[in-house]
């Protein structure tokens, strides 16, 4: 039986195959046949409604925080662009509404339609939520697309935001971060005790186990902290939002990988009801817009990231370091252990860190025969 399948399917696959090489032989002349023959079947997309709507979206951000709310900025421009004005949506920085962790309860209540963020700030209101986020040595950002896209998150967060009358969507990646801004060095595990860092979410509940003191202050405020010794360390972004902080005048080591934050996703939070409320069309622009923000977050890090490490190191003398082996394996095992913590008192987290982890151990078993291999060989 599952033998007929597979040929079945096979066999499927190949009859598509040949079509599309056919086509492709035959060349420009077979392809705008195809064209010309969708265009005729289709008519211009279908306006269910001319009713205009104007939208508010809240964001966690710093109103002029480079790539992150630029590309809030931009999910607000397609939207338009692509409804031809029929939505508009006005964007709002951290503070300019409501606070910035404020965001989710008032798009929750319809204060505003829409919101930017990251799933890690909602802990407090669900601890599900961050697995959506970043989890400490857990996925990628090609991983955590692939794990919310077609490995079932999707709904699993649809789960999670239902009872808040929320939708969520990925709309931003940060790409692999860095492990952070240390006025001393980190030899062995021991160094973290005592040690004050600016370090949220999961991160820095592992970095209390590690007997340091995880700190979480506002963006603003960093800088300042570290260069007046209120804290030993910091960990922000990646090299280039780090670069744009200045942490390089006031730490000396800078410490990779970023194993609590291996690909933030950041998301696109949308008031439920009013979502459903909305023409099927509008709906899968916001949609699609939110696509596209994803991808072109993470490319604008992946592309700015490299060239402002070499900045760093070339014209500012950053010191830039690996953590040891050691150090990074006892921070895997803490992060077991806080994960475990959370698992096993909320049933919804326990079933989101299921199929998260399930994925995970597959995907990086995919990734040992890919990727991992590859890069050593490219070295
Ligand atoms: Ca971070």
């Amino acid at each position: 039986m599952e033998d007929s399948m597979r040929s079945n399917s096979r066999r499927a696959f190949l009859k598509t195959s040949a079509t599309l090489s056919a086509a492709a032989l035959a060349g420009g002349s077979a392809v705008m046949t195809a064209c010309s023959g969708e265009k005729k079947s289709s008519s211009a997309p279908a306006i269910l409604s001319n009713e205009t709507f104007e939208w508010k979206m809240v964001t966690t951000w710093p109103p002029t925080m480079p790539i992150i709310q630029d590309g809030s900025k931009l999910i607000a421009k397609w939207v338009e662009e692509m409804s031809g004005g029929r939505l508009k949506i006005q964007v709002y920085g951290g503070g300019e509404l409501v606070p910035s962790l404020e965001a989710f309860g008032a798009v929750s209540q319809g204060v505003a339609e829409m919101g930017h963020g990251s799933a890690y700030y909602w802990s407090g209101k669900s601890p599900a939520a961050q697995f959506f986020a970043a989890v400490p040595f857990g996925m990628n950002a090609q991983q955590m697309n692939a794990w919310i896209y077609s490995g079932g998150g999707q709904d699993l967060w649809d789960e999670v935001y239902a009872p808040f009358n929320l939708i969520s969507m990925p709309a931003g990646n940060t790409g692999f971060q860095m492990g952070g801004w240390f006025n001393k060095e980190i030899k062995s595990i021991s160094d973290f005790k005592g040690l004050k860092m600016r370090i949220p979410g999961l991160g820095g509940k592992v970095l209390t186990k590690a007997g340091g003191a995880a700190t979480l202050s506002a963006g603003g405020e960093i800088y300042t902290n570290l260069e007046r010794g209120v804290i030993d360390a910091t960990e922000w972004v990646g090299p280039y939002h780090d670069y744009l902080m200045g942490f390089y005048k006031v730490a000396k080591y800078y410490y990779y990988p970023g194993w609590h934050e291996p690909g933030t996703v950041l998301e696109l939070f949308v008031n439920k009801a009013k979502f459903e409320s909305l023409p099927k069309d509008l709906q899968q622009i916001i949609k699609t817009a939110a696509f596209r923000a994803n991808l072109w977050m993470l490319s604008e890090f992946e592309s700015k990231n490299h060239e402002h490490v070499k900045k760093l190191v070339n014209e500012h003398n950053v010191k830039l370091t690996p953590f040891p082996d050691d150090v990074l394996k006892t921070l895997k095992t803490y992060s077991e252990e806080v994960i475990d913590e959370i698992t096993s008192q909320d049933a919804l987290s326990q079933k989101v860190y299921a199929s998260f982890s399930k994925f995970k151990k597959t995907i990086h078993g995919w990734a040992d025969i890919s990727e991992k291999l590859y890069y050593n060989a490219i070295a």
